[in-house]
């Protein structure tokens, strides 16, 4: 029942995919600069055959026999997602509670009928899409009295089963990963343009569940401005809302299951608001020599109406360790796109308003199509398309390498900044015993605030791995919410954010989440832990 490619258990993408000898090289020398560690002491990738899981606690029945396994390889596919404390785990070989089963529907009366089965032998169901969750989303092991686990694999509803041309829509199956989806999307000329970092190994139903965040950076940021309806197995029934551009007809059914990260039910299908292949393109890369003048600058441009496509700010710490600086100015990657018409005369305003900041830029770059994939946009391109292969190389050699994400007004942003630098730099310093680095970028940007995205590395004491990133990640989640800022911006909640999420939620807001839990999951079958409790 499997395809002969199998995900990797311990990291990103497939078995026969990873990071070449020459970025690995690169990875060691950089990390042995940073930390003056000489020699690193790898630990070598896990081997299913080395792994002996706890006996699955279910059995199928005979009905879901074709869909169901209890392969040990599938089993530590649906173990963890891909965070930090993931790799860590699975290169440890610590998998104490896997899924006692993995379903693959093929259809959604196989979801109806595997939520029947767990419903009726209280098993928890945890919906799986690409399992590239950094929050604990699709994490098996949990609490509650429950006899068993079924990670539940969206990947076999792979197809787009409709186009409109007219309203240029389209009725997508939830499990489709992002290449599937858009070369079935291609020879139409259309495009869902949803491009988060995770896109390859990341699925319209994980996306969705999830609030993902994507390619534009300023506008159409999340995937909830491109869904017009959904579909979802919840265990009373099927829920479908209806397709709309718009509606002001109350607060919004899709909105309750945009993001209900697998808690309410089980998204099969959507239908998505797509868009025409971009032919026209303006880009290039802007360097500024002080912070605080290229987030001025930033903020005039997302005032300004401009709607840039990228307008993601990198600082010179992140530039350095991505290679698209060599660290003594910020960048901001600055790219306009249309399907309709030139934009050329867009970027020459932005560039007009980053002048007046103090910005400078490469003026032959100007004009040439390609300017996304040359010089600092290109390097910092290339690197945001590599970096998911480079975590599990980072973790054999015990280097501690994590990212997380906000969004906060432009009036309370230099405050969260300096606190989330000072705060994290110290407790990786009190933790660890040195020094780390912890760097800053723009994802995405509002006319009323950024969303500012850290990435810190540290070297951990080999074996005290979790708990010491474990107290880097609660000093600075308590800051975040102390500064004002959201637990995620697009990361989601899942396990590990819960409980800063209960704190940033008004508690009448939760009580009514509670409510809508038990109406359509009154056995709270369906993935405890995450959002609400059981
Ligand atoms: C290297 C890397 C880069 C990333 N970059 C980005 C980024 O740029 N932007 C971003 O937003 N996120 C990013 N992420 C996080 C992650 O990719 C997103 O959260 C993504 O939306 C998850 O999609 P998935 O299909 O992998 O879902 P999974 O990880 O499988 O599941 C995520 C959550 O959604 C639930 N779920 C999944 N499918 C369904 C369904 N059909 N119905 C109901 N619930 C479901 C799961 O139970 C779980 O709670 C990144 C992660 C990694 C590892």
């Amino acid at each position: 029942m499997m395809s002969a490619r199998r995900f990797k258990f311990w990291g990103w993408g497939y078995t026969d995919e990873t990071a070449s000898d020459d970025e690995r090289q690169r990875l060691r020398e950089f990390y042995s600069r940073c930390f003056s560690v000489s020699r690193w002491n790898e630990i070598s990738p896990p081997v299913a055959e080395e792994i002996s899981l706890r006996s699955p606690r279910i059995k199928a029945p005979a009905a879901l026999a074709g869909i169901c396994s209890d392969d040990t390889e599938e089993r530590l596919i649906h173990c963890y997602g891909k965070s930090y404390p993931d790799s860590v785990r699975a290169f440890a070989r610590h998998f104490p509670e896997p899924p006692d089963l993995v379903a693959r529907p093929r259809n959604e009366d196989d979801v109806v009928n595997v939520l029947d089965f767990a419903d009726g032998v209280n098993a928890a169901v945890i919906p799986f899409g690409g399992g590239s969750s950094v929050v604990g989303g699709v994490e098996t092991a949990i609490s509650g009295d429950y006899r068993g686990v079924i990670s539940l694999d969206l990947q076999k509803l792979e197809r787009v089963l409709e186009i409109d041309d007219q309203s240029r829509a389209a009725r997508i199956q939830a499990g489709v990963l992002g290449p599937q989806l858009e070369s079935q999307l291609k020879p139409k000329s259309l495009t869902l343009r949803h491009f988060p970092q995770s896109f390859q190994y990341s699925t319209l139903g994980g996306w969705i569940a999830t609030r993902s965040g994507g390619h534009f950076a300023t506008r159409l940021t999340h995937i909830d401005d491109l869904v017009e309806s959904v579909r979802v197995v919840t265990p009373t029934g099927i829920c479908e809302t209806r397709r709309l551009p718009g509606s002001g007809a109350g607060p919004s059914p899709d909105r309750l299951f945009i993001g209900s990260e697998g808690t309410l039910g089980v998204i099969t299908e959507a239908w998505m608001r797509l868009q025409a292949s971009p032919c026209f393109r303006a880009a290039t890369s802007v360097r500024f020599s002080k912070w605080h003048s290229a987030t001025e600058a930033v903020r005039a441009i997302s005032q300004s109406g401009l709607h840039p496509s990228n307008c993601r700010l990198i600082d010179n710490q992140e530039a350095m360790t991505t290679g698209a600086g060599e660290g003594s100015t910020h960048i901001l990657v600055l790219a306009f796109e249309s399907a309709d018409h030139p934009v050329d005369s867009r970027l020459a305003r932005a560039l007009e308003i980053a002048g007046e900041y103090g910005g400078q830029w490469d003026r032959d770059t100007l004009g040439r199509g390609d300017a996304h994939r040359s010089g600092e946009s290109g390097a910092w391109r290339h690197a945001f398309l590599r970096a998911p292969f480079y975590r599990e190389v980072l973790t054999a050699m015990g280097v501690m390498y994590d990212t997380f994400e906000t969004a906060i007004t432009w009036d309370r942003f230099a405050d969260l900044h300096q606190n989330i630098i000072n705060t994290t730099r110290r407790i990786i310093r009190e933790v660890t015993g040195r020094e780390g680095s912890v760097s800053c970028r723009f994802t995405h940007v509002y006319p009323d605030g950024p969303a500012p995205y850290f990435s810190f590395y540290a070297l951990p004491k080999r074996g005290s791995e979790l708990e010491q990133w474990r107290e880097i990640k609660h000093a600075a989640s308590d800051a975040l919410i102390a500064a004002g800022g959201t637990i995620t911006h697009h990361h989601a909640v899942g396990r590990d954010h819960r409980p800063w999420y209960d704190r940033q939620a008004p508690g009448q807001f939760r009580a009514a989440l509670r409510a809508a839990k038990k109406s359509l999951d009154p056995k709270a079958i369906l993935n405890p832990g995450v959002l609400v409790d059981p």
